[in-house]
């Protein structure tokens, strides 16, 4: 909604319609989507355009008067396979010779031509390691879009490659917030995973066993103060409040780097 109403105020584009008339769609048939956003990039020190494999990041190959035809694979898309809809942003900021690149959509999980390579998912068969039961597990895939058809309705970007970045970095702060978020649920799982396992063992009040449930608390919460912090002081763009993108940032990188500590500690 944000990128798309500056790609209408500078091009003349009618992409907030489009947008709100998706998003109306998926709210009345509550359907679950997944976003495909990340390329498979190939040679990571060249543009899009400049890539040998022109496949590498996913591009335009037909324009034609009902919509475009698109080509390419993302990959690590969480939950695609079980998704209703599948959404396609762009992995990063472009330039005017990556114009077939800049492109957004949506498209029905099973769309002619789109393809799910996934991994094996250990918590469906079992996996005795797992803290996540096998009810409640993530997939992901290998996304190949293979000529698929996108009918302009569903066009949310083509070929405004100066907006490009900012799509991929807004959905991308959005899609931080979320994770420090859940992160603070997680590392409560872990919390008690490690909290059984020592009582079992009679060492939860063992002092290096206190230290690491500490540690693990600390993190827990250091994640919801991040997550809180990063919604009560938004920025807005456009009338629409974006997670404060410097809390948002910190503590995933915080995230990342301590959440070995939570496993270790587990
Ligand atoms: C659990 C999980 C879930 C995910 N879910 C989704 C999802 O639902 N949808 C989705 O679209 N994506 C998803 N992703 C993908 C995620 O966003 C990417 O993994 C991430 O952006 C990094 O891309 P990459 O794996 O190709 O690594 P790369 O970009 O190849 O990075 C590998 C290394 O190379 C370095 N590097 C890369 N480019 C350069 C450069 N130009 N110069 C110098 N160094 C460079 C990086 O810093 C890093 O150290 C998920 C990933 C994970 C792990």
């Amino acid at each position: 909604m944000i990128i798309a109403r500056k790609v209408d105020r500078k091009y003349g584009t009618n992409y907030y319609d489009r947008v709100m008339k998706y998003y109306e769609y998926v709210v009345k048939n509550d359907l679950a989507i997944a976003v495909a956003q990340t390329d498979v990039k190939g040679n990571r020190a060249k543009r899009p355009h400049e890539q040998e494999d022109k496949d590498m990041y996913l591009r335009v190959v037909e324009v034609r008067d009902d919509g475009i035809v698109v080509n390419g694979a993302k990959i690590h898309t969480t939950q695609g396979p079980v998704a209703n809809e599948i959404i396609v942003l762009p992995y990063r900021a472009m330039v005017e010779g990556d114009r077939d690149y800049a492109v957004a959509f949506a498209v029905p999980a099973n769309a002619k031509g789109l393809k799910f390579i996934v991994r094996p998912v250990l918590e469906y068969d079992g996996n005795p390691n797992a803290v996540n039961s096998a009810s409640r597990f993530e997939v992901e895939s290998l996304t190949i879009f293979d000529h698929v058809f996108v009918p302009w309705d569903r066009v949310f970007l083509f070929r405004e490659w100066d907006l490009a970045g900012q799509l991929a970095w807004t959905f991308a702060t959005y899609h931080r917030f979320t994770a420090i978020s859940y992160r603070a649920a997680t590392a409560n799982l872990y919390l008690g995973a490690a909290l059984y396992a020592a009582r079992a063992n009679g060492i939860e009040n063992a002092p290096h066993v206190r230290d690491w449930l500490v540690q693990m608390i600390m993190y827990k919460e250091i994640m919801r103060m991040g997550a809180m912090a990063a919604a009560l002081e938004p920025w807005i763009d456009e009338g629409i409040a974006i997670p404060n993108p410097v809390y948002t940032n910190v503590s995933k990188l915080y995230a990342n780097a301590h959440f070995i500590d939570v496993v270790h500690g587990s």
